[in-house]
């Protein structure tokens, strides 16, 4: 439900990016007058049984674009992750660094773009009942292990945000009320974009996860009080070089999503925190 409700957090897309999605959607089979500027970030969601040209992009005589080509400048979420063909998980790697996809075929080859925000949701095991005091979980550790370890470490490492989420009691359930709408969840993520998109137009660049590690660590340098606690753990190798950058990123979000200028040490150890939550429990 919360992957549903990501798009719709999400700003309008801007003539050029409107542009460019409504171009890899028109290239999907569907005739060209049946296609309009396309306005609001698309949501693709491939069930796993969809075959690997069908979600990478593929098929025969020129490669055509996939579900996660058709979520370039939107979401792509996978449900029930581990069930997934490996090599299609795998293949999300290169989108989720380059934001493009190169498919090879016989006819010739084709690159997409698919810069894309990913939403993977796994149960804690085959079953799904081993959350909570998983009682009723009939798997193995062996099970668990095996199942879980479908998502590999390499995509993982490429992954910001992972959290364990607990199964909702009932009780829980009925009580609504006390959140906040949609629309002004939207408004707070519109200011962050502008924020974001004001500090980096001088780099040519609109969002935080779009800007290289060697500007993060070069003019967007923080300093060291501030990244202390990421330096300590790449240095203990609990995090990798490409992590270290992800959370950065993650902590600028953060800051922008709190009105701050920079992000401080607490906004690093948060982002630091979301990244490793779920590595935690498991
Ligand atoms: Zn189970």
């Amino acid at each position: 439900m919360l992957a549903e409700r990501l798009p719709g957090l999400l700003p309008d897309l801007g003539d050029h990016e409107s542009m460019e999605v409504t171009a890899i959607h028109s290239l999907c089979g569907l005739p060209a007058s049946a296609v309009q500027l396309l306005r609001r970030p698309p949501f693709e969601n491939p069930h796993h049984s969809a075959t690997a040209a069908a979600i990478i992009g593929g098929g025969s005589g020129l490669p055509r674009p996939g579900a996660a080509s058709r979520a370039h400048r939107g979401v792509l979420f996978l449900d029930e992750a581990p069930e997934y063909e490996r090599r299609v998980l795998d293949a999300l790697r290169q989108p989720l660094e380059s934001g493009e996809l190169v498919i090879h075929r016989a006819a010739g080859t084709a690159a997409y773009p698919a810069r894309f925000q990913l939403v993977l949701a796994a149960n804690p095991c085959p079953c799904g009942k081993a959350s909570g005091k998983g009682l009723d979980c009939t798997c193995t550790p062996v099970m668990r292990r095996r199942y879980l370890a479908r998502m590999s470490g390499p995509l993982l490492d490429r992954v910001d945000i992972q959290l364990q989420v607990e199964r909702v009691s009932l009780a829980e359930f009925g009580q609504a009320g006390g959140e906040e709408d949609t629309a002004t969840v939207a408004r707070r993520v519109r200011e962050a974009r502008e924020r974001q998109a004001e500090r980096l137009r001088c780099f040519g660049l609109e969002t935080n996860s779009q800007v290289p590690g060697r500007i993060l660590r070069g003019d967007l340098r923080l300093i060291p009080a501030a990244t202390r606690i990421l330096d300590q753990a790449l240095e203990r190798g609990v995090l990798t070089a490409r992590g270290y950058d992800r959370v950065l990123r993650l902590a600028w979000t953060l800051a922008d999503l709190g009105r701050r200028d920079l992000p401080d040490a607490n906004d690093i150890g948060q982002a630091l925190g979301l990244r490793q939550a779920a590595a935690a429990v498991a």
